[in-house]
């Protein structure tokens, strides 16, 4: 019996937790309590307030804080207005769970009538010069809205608007909202005591244009990078071809396999036994580490200065040149020269243009092969938002 009346008290407990939480009462704008005169249904205990916070959405000492920031606000600036003993600008609060939505406006709109309305009708800055302004924060709607009065519009501009639900919205998004509504009363005192809050997103501007020149520096340089590689590579490659066309007749060849650069008159070059000829630089390069011919393996003993101190060359198939040849421009450039092309052109079967080949003209042109791919901008996207009201 007794047990029984526990879980019945639980369970009525919990019925009442839930419809607390879920709170779907909505607020008509011309429903919402005025706290300088519905003094119980605002949440402030009965007491006059500039705030009103029907569902108690506010710790009720955090809200007694922000109310003293409040009246500071008053009585420390100077709107102009008055000269009495409240001379300063008038902030009012409103905070609620959800607004009762219009089907044909957006929740925006919705809040930003609403804040006007509790403006108007609650009456907050002076009468004539409009010195006042209203914070309204709608919870379930995620809408934040800052009326300000004629007066009060030309310090609380809607920049510096912006700028203030910008620093609310990340206590909003954790939910904070004793902290939001302080720091946007806080910085509402500033603004109206003559401070001109800056902006942090021109630095953010800045730093997004910064980025965006450096990454299309980049894009270009690579472009060009790029492009002076295929134009070496396909020279190079237009050589090696040459190469291979001459030696069907007389193999005699005018550029050196290591670094496939032709020999000019003031070349030193170095002709080996086996017939395999090299700019000395590379040759040279070559046997501090090897004893023979790069290219055939022979041993490199007989070699001298360009066919005159010993018998011809005696070589006559080219396709182990040719092989070697295209190997070193692989090397050379990874991205434009695969294994398979070397592998066919030099195979003896191939007697095809090389630069001309479709494999080579594909990796070749713009955007084909690596280096083109994967060096777009990254990153960007849309930033700022906010407005003159706000959602989190
Ligand atoms: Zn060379
Ligand atoms: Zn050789």
């Amino acid at each position: 019996m007794k047990a029984s009346k526990v879980v019945f008290l639980a369970v009525c407990g919990i019925f009442l937790l839930v419809q607390r939480g879920q709170s779907n009462e909505q607020w008509a704008k011309e429903e919402f309590p005025n706290p300088t005169i519905n003094l119980e249904a605002c949440g402030r205990r009965g007491k006059v307030s500039w705030i009103c916070d029907p569902e108690s959405i506010l710790s009720y000492e955090s809200a007694n804080n922000i109310e003293e920031l409040l009246y500071s606000v008053r009585k420390n600036t100077n709107s102009g207005c008055s000269k009495g003993e409240n001379p300063g600008f008038q902030i009012g609060v409103a905070v609620l769970n959800r607004m009762r939505s219009n089907s044909d406006e957006s929740v925006a709109k919705t809040a930003e009538k609403f804040a006007k309305h509790l403006h108007d009708s609650w009456g907050v800055g002076n009468a004539g010069c409009d010195d006042g302004a209203v914070l309204l924060v709608s919870t379930d709607d995620r809408q934040v809205y800052m009326s300000t009065g004629r007066g009060a519009t030309k310090v609380l501009t809607d920049d510096q608007i912006d700028l203030i639900i910008e620093e609310m919205k990340p206590h909003l998004r954790h939910k904070n909202y004793d902290k939001s509504v302080e720091v946007a009363v806080t910085k509402m005192g500033e603004v109206f005591s003559g401070k001109v809050l800056e902006s942090s997103l021109d630095y953010g501007l800045i730093l997004f244009f910064l980025v965006i020149v450096t990454g299309v520096g980049l894009a270009i340089y690579l472009v060009h990078r790029r492009d002076e590689d295929i134009e070496n590579c396909t020279l190079k490659l237009q050589r090696i071809q040459d190469e291979r066309d001459r030696a069907k007749h007389s193999y005699e060849t005018k550029s050196c396999p290591i670094c496939l650069e032709e020999f000019e008159p003031e070349t030193p070059t170095k002709l080996l036994a086996c017939g395999h000829k090299y700019c000395e630089p590379c040759l040279t390069k070559w046997l501090q580490d090897h004893s023979t011919c790069p290219i055939c393996r022979r041993s490199s003993d007989r070699h001298g200065d360009d066919g005159t101190s010993f018998q011809r060359p005696t070589t006559n198939d080219f396709i182990p040149e040719l092989q070697f040849r295209l190997l070193m421009l692989r090397l050379q450039h990874p991205s434009l020269i695969t294994s398979t092309m070397v592998d066919r052109w030099s195979s003896g079967r191939y007697n095809g243009d090389f630069v001309s080949d479709p494999t080579f003209v594909r990796l070749s042109m713009p955007g084909g092969g690596r280096l083109g791919s994967g060096t777009g901008f990254g990153g960007g996207g849309s930033f700022g938002g906010g407005g003159r009201g706000g959602s989190w």
